[in-house]
């Protein structure tokens, strides 16, 4: 299914993780999963949003819906979670007359259940159009749901937002996008938000229908489907399309997303994308990529330009085990199939005291590159700490003028989690 989507131009998908009406599972071929897990990496999707299926209603009031429900629910996190480091969206349920109250505080007990410190996949709860008995219509039914659950496994839950749903909840995305958001964040907080259901909807604000539409054919727009696509609170976000049509009619309208979309390009997804990795596969770097990322990382800007930098390329097994003990947090480096040592020039520079933030920018620029090449690589501090700039320079058999600033190891990756949400609107001081 990876490269179905890559075809339509997509960099994630959605997939029911069984048919979306219920029903048996099929048995999960080992190979397949290794396949998919490699090409989920290469390929350098986002994080998936898996569906759980609509038949699942943890807090019907029928018991043995529910018993059905929770088996489901608990089978496709296990399924899931072979794939590690994705999302398993769910509906959070209807209550079918036991009331808003008790239906969320039997989805809660249902997490409270199943969800595990130590997985790794997020569980999101999606917000709802309010059809029927259904709960999650507003953010403040999510939020009680999110408040009844451990703490423990607290950072493996989230929400995911669907643009028509929100919409016929009553919220009014087309003219008061900003504060829908900013509502969001106050109720939930915005940290808790992994994953976008890009639909727009047959019906108006409020209606409580739950009718999705193609994007700009719908009572939403595209104008403001757009905005929020480009909104910067939900940059790096996974965005699902959800709207009726075949996979041409997909096909344009991610292309359509994309060409309107102007801050989802490249360099941005990086920035989003990129973790530190350090696991690597055992296969070569091709040179053309490496040479990517030294001229990503020699575009960078220094103070007066003095460009303070030179590189060494290590692939010599040996020297590279070496290095590998240069520092008691490098490793890592050890199964890398190239290890970049950006170096520089301790004299012979404008502004000495400048270096250290120069070497800085051209490594994070050659982080990205590796990023966006589909790589992997972590920043292993070397400089400004003396015993390991000794044992680098030692290793490498570096002239007098030149120090160590960090070890790069480069290698396909054979990890993947998603980056973190890391904006922290309290770090932030306007003086105006
Ligand atoms: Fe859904
Ligand atoms: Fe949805
Ligand atoms: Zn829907």
């Amino acid at each position: 299914m990876g490269l179905h989507e890559k075809v339509l131009g997509g960099n994630t998908f959605a997939f029911f993780t069984r048919n979306p009406r219920g029903g048996k599972t099929k048995d999960i071929d080992r190979a397949d999963i290794d396949a998919l897990n490699k090409l989920l990496r290469n390929e350098k999707f986002g994080p998936l949003v898996a569906h759980a299926p609509y038949t699942m209603n943890l807090c019907s009031s029928k018991p043995e819906i529910r018993e059905y429900s929770k088996r489901v629910f608990q089978e496709d996190l296990a399924r899931i979670e072979m794939l590690p480091g994705n999302c398993l969206n769910f509906h959070p349920g209807s209550h079918t007359g036991l009331g808003t109250e008790k239906g969320i505080e039997i989805i809660a007990d249902v997490l409270n259940e199943t969800l595990r410190p130590d997985q790794s996949t997020t569980v999101l709860l999606e917000t709802m159009a309010g059809k029927g008995t259904e709960i999650g219509k507003t953010f403040g039914e999510l939020k009680a749901i999110l408040d009844l659950v451990r703490a423990d496994v607290q950072c493996h839950l989230g929400v995911c937002l669907d643009t028509c749903h929100i919409w016929d909840a009553g919220y009014d995305i087309v003219n008061d996008l900003d504060g829908v958001l900013n509502h969001f964040d106050e109720v939930i907080g915005i940290e808790r938000l992994y994953a976008v259901h890009l639909n727009d909807s047959k019906n108006p604000c409020g209606s409580h229908k739950d009718r999705h539409e193609k994007i700009g054919k719908g009572c939403i727009g595209k104008e403001a489907l757009m905005k929020v696509v480009t909104h910067p609170v939900l940059q790096g976000k996974p965005f699902i399309l959800e709207t009726p049509n075949d996979d041409d009619g997909y096909k344009a309208e991610i292309a359509m997303v994309k060409e309107d979309a102007p801050r989802s390009k490249e360099a941005m997804n990086s920035i989003y994308h990129r973790i530190s990795v350090r696991k690597y596969e055992d296969k070569a770097v091709e040179k053309e990529k490496i040479m990517e990322i030294l001229k990503a990382g020699m575009q960078a800007p220094s103070a007066g330009n003095q460009q303070p930098w030179e590189f060494y390329v290590v692939t010599d097994k040996n020297k590279i085990q070496q290095l590998s003990k240069c520092s008691s947090y490098a490793g890592c480096a050890a199964n890398a199939p190239v290890v970049i040592v950006p170096v520089y020039k301790k004299e012979g520079v404008r502004f000495p005291g400048m270096v250290l933030e120069d070497m800085s920018i051209a490594q994070e620029n050659m982080w990205l590159m590796t990023d966006s090449l589909g790589l992997g690589g972590v920043w292993l501090g070397i400089a400004p700490v003396p015993d390991r700039m000794e044992n680098v320079k030692k290793v490498l058999n570096l002239p007098d003028n030149l120090e160590a600033f960090s070890l790069f190891p480069v290698g396909y990756p054979a990890e993947s989690r998603p980056q973190q949400d890391r904006f922290d609107e309290s770090r932030i001081h306007f003086v105006q």
